[in-house]
């Protein structure tokens, strides 16, 4: 499958569809306007996609209450993963655009925990086998685990 990056703005996108669907036990943290939950690719197990509630493509189209409670999730997160997870490093990045290969065209920061070493080969997200809803919820649970209580 080639690289193909959906800016269709006629189109369906795939993050609006999953903050539209509302299942929360994919979610791991939450914002005022924004969420990490867990997606259906998981390029290391436990990866979390954060992204703001409604539909952006650029930092710069988000208002600075919006940037912060964007990082704000993303710190939680990144808090719940290391917890729950019990794994010291993660590798958290955010590509734009078309020319950046991103293939989702809503922004978000991906982060994927590290158990060991930096990967020695990569897999384009495409070519990863889809995580089960199921796995993907059991996972959303585990990270929730990793949250400090004030915040189940
Ligand atoms: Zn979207």
């Amino acid at each position: 499958m080639p690289y193909v990056h959906d800016d269709d703005p006629e189109g369906v996108c795939g993050v609006c569809e999953h903050v539209a669907a509302g299942d929360e036990s994919l979610v791991v943290a939450r914002g005022a306007t924004s969420l990490a939950f867990v997606p259906s690719r998981q390029p290391t197990y436990g990866t979390t996609l954060v992204v703001p509630t409604r539909h952006v493509l650029h930092p710069l189209d988000l208002s600075n209450e919006e940037a912060d409670d964007l990082f704000l999730t993303l710190r939680a997160a990144v808090g719940a993963t290391m917890t729950a997870l019990d794994c010291e490093s993660s590798h958290i990045s955010q590509y734009v655009g078309a020319l950046a290969e991103e293939p989702t065209a809503h922004l978000h920061w991906r982060l994927e925990p590290r158990y060991s070493g930096p990967p020695t080969t990569w897999t384009p997200l495409h070519r990863l086998e889809p995580t089960a809803r199921d796995e993907r919820r059991a996972i959303g649970e585990r990270l929730r685990g990793g949250l400090p209580a004030a915040d189940h």
